[in-house]
């Protein structure tokens, strides 16, 4: 039988926890916007290593904020907040305008980089995007080709058409186009051949635990065939273990990124990783296989 005194125990032990998460969300809501006009928010980048030049000239973005309250919060937590709430294409603004105005030092510097950052379904659905992008490219004098937009497949799902014409409009503009997190989003294969995109990052769920015996490794190799005969460069991401990247690399795949080669860091600490990675540094790739 039920325990009649601790029962309204229990029930408000678990309401306070719901109303501290809701409070949260609130104060993080409330809070988003404000960030993005007068600070909280910054970059950290990834460094995405070429196999086949055995070089890193490629980086994603990848956008954090410290709170003043509660410290950093992770995009995970923050991001889908931002997308329901209608604040995500101000935080897309600023990662877009952040990650200009980083290209541009580095460009200045003589740091050639290429920098992906991620676009959400909200971003497709603006009238101005490709606008006011092509505004900040001159702007900070960036060759449209030093930015690639990442994209999910169901982030174009969402309005099919709406988001095709946008992306071929920020196609036309330079912009380099690549599907994130491929194989947990729900579309066609015919809907991928629509999208202009060069690029497709394999979801790094395939990747983190990959082995050659596994069912993934069936579907890796066989998303690296495919992306090939379409005419698309493949990454894979959330490589953690030598032996993925030895995988990865017999099987063909172009790219790789993961904590094995770095973790998202701040500009500085990524210049300094770059610095630091003379065995990345031009080799051929047969020395590797
Ligand atoms: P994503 O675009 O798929 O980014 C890759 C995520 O995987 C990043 O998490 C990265 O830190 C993490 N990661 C990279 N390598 C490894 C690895 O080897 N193992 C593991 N376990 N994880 C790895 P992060 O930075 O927490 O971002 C999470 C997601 O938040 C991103 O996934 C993206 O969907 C979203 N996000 C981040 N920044 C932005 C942004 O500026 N705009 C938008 N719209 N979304 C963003
Ligand atoms: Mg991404
Ligand atoms: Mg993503
Ligand atoms: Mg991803």
């Amino acid at each position: 039988m039920q325990d009649a005194a601790q029962l309204p125990d229990g029930l408000q032990l678990y309401q306070h926890g719901r109303d501290d998460a809701h409070q949260r969300q609130i104060t993080l809501i409330r809070d988003l916007r404000r960030a993005a006009q007068v600070g909280g928010l910054f970059l950290h980048f990834q460094p995405k290593v070429d196999l086949a030049q055995g070089r890193v000239y490629q980086a994603e973005a990848l956008l954090r904020w410290n709170h003043p309250v509660y410290g950093i919060v992770s995009p995970g937590e923050f991001i889908p907040l931002a997308e329901r709430t209608g604040s995500i294409q101000l935080l897309t603004a600023w990662v877009i305008e952040a990650v200009l105005r980083q290209l541009h030092s580095w460009n200045g510097r003589g740091l050639y980089m290429e920098v992906s950052l991620n676009i959400s379904a909200e971003d497709l659905a603006s009238l101005t995007l490709e606008q006011r992008v092509g505004d900040l490219l001159q702007r900070y004098l960036i060759p449209a080709d030093q930015l690639v937009f990442e994209i999910t497949e169901s982030a174009v799902m969402r309005d099919p058409d709406r988001a095709l014409a946008m992306l071929h409009r920020l196609r036309s503009l330079g912009i380099r186009l690549s599907v994130d997190d491929f194989g947990t989003g729900y579309s066609s294969l015919a809907q991928l051949r629509r999208m202009p995109v060069q690029e497709l990052k394999i979801d790094q769920s395939f990747i983190r635990e990959l082995d050659d015996t596994c069912g993934d490794a069936v579907i890796v190799r066989s998303t690296i065939d495919m992306s090939h005969a379409l005419g698309l460069k493949v990454v894979a991401e959330g490589v953690e273990h030598g032996e993925t990247r030895d995988l990865l690399r017999a099987w063909g795949c172009d790219t790789l990124q993961g904590y094995f080669f770095s973790r998202p860091l701040p500009a500085d600490a990524f210049e300094a990783w770059l610095k630091q990675q003379p065995h990345l540094a031009a080799r051929p790739l047969k020395e590797h296989s």
